[in-house]
């Protein structure tokens, strides 16, 4: 029987629990880890690979190279060299000289870009493309919304979806809070196209594997809501640029658009159902969201 795990990357910071994680696969053939997470939680993802005796790994699936995805894909492949890591091609060269991802990932993030960590270099023979995969009926989907060389990855009737959906906190009840994750450059048809092309699979998912956070079952709905926040999210961001004149982010427009979307998007508003931690959090990543959008609406009028 084949077993799918989720191992928490919780970091010893507020509002890090139950957001960067790892997903393994394990059968009687084959085992892989999709997206291994940052390098500041990689003694947490051996030490999780240890105790449930996962001896060697075949593959590691990145759904993009973003640090806190595949930010260990360095150390881990020391750890583990027989490990493959299969990555869309625009992000290979990244893997093997990580110094302008690293460069870019400061420049967007910041302080926590270093609690992260700097990634190290990927040996280059250690790198596969998609194609490897395809003979353990791995499907890997060019899903280039939340980055150009993104993508998910469907076995076994699950989408590892990477952030295709944006990023999702799990609430009792069933009830929903999710919010795109749309960092610049963002192109919200690139975004639509990605989700359009995963929503034509639907019939073949059974379950959503999130970056951010865990998994659903009721795949179509989760489409359907990150389709539309795309859309409304541009919209309310056009509109509030409109009547104030503002199109660069500042804490105001940022206060001001936190609070239409509580409003007008019924997901989104399940933010003050969040622990407190954690909306702390979902504000600071709200502005990298918010940056792209500004971005498109700045370069589409
Ligand atoms: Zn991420």
């Amino acid at each position: 029987m084949a077993k799918l795990n989720l191992i928490d990357l919780d970091f010893d910071r507020s509002g890090y629990r139950r957001f960067v994680s790892s997903w393994l696969y394990r059968s009687e053939t084959l085992t892989y880890l999709v997206d291994p997470g940052p390098t500041a939680s990689f003694s947490q993802l051996v030490a999780a690979l240890a105790d449930v005796g996962v001896e060697s790994l075949d593959f590691v699936l990145l759904t993009h190279i973003h640090i806190d995805h595949a930010g260990s894909s360095g150390d881990l492949a020391r750890e583990f060299p027989a490990a493959r890591f299969v990555c869309h091609p625009r992000g290979a060269a990244h893997l093997i000289q990580p110094d302008r991802l690293w460069e870019g990932s400061l420049a967007v993030l910041q302080e926590t870009a270093r609690m992260f960590g700097r990634p190290r270099p990927v040996p280059e023979a250690a790198l596969a493309d998609p194609d490897a995969v395809a003979a353990f009926s791995i499907e890997s989907l060019e899903t280039p919304g939340h980055a150009p060389h993104h993508l998910c990855f469907l076995h076994d009737r699950t989408l590892f979806a990477g952030e295709v959906a944006g990023t999702r906190y799990p609430l009792p009840d069933d009830a929903i809070y999710m919010r795109p994750a749309t960092p610049p450059r963002f192109f919200p048809q690139v975004a639509l196209e990605s989700l359009a092309l995963v929503r034509a699979q639907a019939a073949r998912i059974d379950r959503l594997a999130f970056a951010h956070y865990g998994m659903v079952d009721d795949t179509d709905r989760h489409l359907e809501i990150a389709a539309g926040q795309i859309d409304l999210w541009v919209q309310t961001v056009r509109a509030i640029t409109k009547e104030t004149g503002r199109c660069d982010w500042s804490r105001t427009l940022q206060d001001d658009v936190v609070a239409a979307l509580l409003q007008a998007d019924p997901h989104f508003a399940n933010f003050s159902r969040l622990p407190d931690d954690i909306q702390t959090r979902e504000l600071e990543y709200f502005r990298n969201t918010l940056d792209g959008i500004l971005g498109w609406v700045k370069h589409a009028g």
